[in-house]
C-alpha cells in the first residue's frame, strides 16, 4: 500500500495485460479509459494467452505483473504486451497488427513480427493502423526498456481466422514467452515451435 501512496513504480521482468479483461466491472474505477469491451469473444480469450505466457515465464524465473485490462499505477519492465484480438465489421478485413508508442519498440515489434509470420498464416496490417494501436491507454502507465507492444493476434470476427486460432491459444502463451524471455534476455525458455 505504501508503495502506491508515494507514486512509487513497480518493477518486474515482464507486464502482460490481457485485453478487456475484467470490463465492464472495472470501467467505473477508470473513467480516463475508454471502455471498450473487445470484440465479440475477445475478453474470453485474451487472459488464456495471458496466463498460460505468465505461467511460463515464471516456470523460468522471470517475474511477471499479470494484469487485466484497467489497472492502477506505473510499472517499470523489461518488456510490456497487451494481449488482443481485433474484430471487424464486415469480418475478415483485418489480420494480425502491432502497436507501440515509440520508435525503440521496432525492433521487438518487427522481431514479434518475423517469429509469428512463421505459423500465422493470415497476414498482418501494417503497424500502428489505427488510434487504438498507436495512443493505447496503457503505455503512460509502463515504462517498458525493451518494448511496449499492443499485439492484436488475428481478427476473432472472422470465421477462418477464429477457426485457426481456437486450437492454439495457449501455443499462443507459449510462443509468446519465448519471443518475451529471449528478447529481454532472460529465462532461456525455449521455442515451442509449430503447434502439435
Ligand atoms: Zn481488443
Amino acid at each position: 500500500m505504501l508503495h502506491l501512496l508515494l507514486g512509487a513504480t513497480l518493477a518486474y521482468d515482464v507486464l502482460i495485460s490481457a485485453g478487456h479483461e475484467g470490463r465492464p466491472a472495472s470501467c467505473a474505477r477508470f473513467p480516463q479509459h475508454r471502455c471498450n469491451l473487445g470484440a465479440q469473444g475477445e475478453r474470453a480469450w485474451t487472459p488464456i494467452v495471458a496466463d498460460s505466457a505468465t505461467q511460463i515465464l515464471r516456470r523460468y524465473g522471470l517475474t511477471v505483473a499479470r494484469l487485466p485490462a484497467d489497472f492502477a499505477g506505473t510499472y517499470r519492465v523489461a518488456a510490456a504486451v497487451f494481449i488482443h484480438f481485433d474484430g471487424s465489421n464486415p469480418p475478415c478485413r483485418s489480420s494480425a497488427s502491432i502497436g507501440y508508442p515509440h520508435a525503440r519498440d521496432l525492433a521487438a515489434a518487427r522481431s514479434w513480427r518475423a517469429l509469428y509470420a512463421r505459423y500465422w498464416p493470415f497476414g498482418f496490417q501494417p503497424d500502428n493502423f489505427t488510434a487504438g494501436l498507436r495512443e493505447y491507454y496503457a503505455y503512460r502507465q509502463v515504462d517498458a526498456r525493451d518494448a511496449g507492444l499492443v499485439l492484436e493476434l488475428g481478427e476473432i470476427t472472422c470465421p477462418a481466422q477464429h477457426a485457426w486460432l481456437a486450437p492454439r491459444l495457449n501455443w499462443e502463451g507459449a510462443l509468446l514467452a519465448y519471443y518475451l524471455s529471449k528478447l529481454i534476455g532472460k529465462g532461456a525458455v525455449p521455442d515451442p515451435g509449430a503447434f502439435r
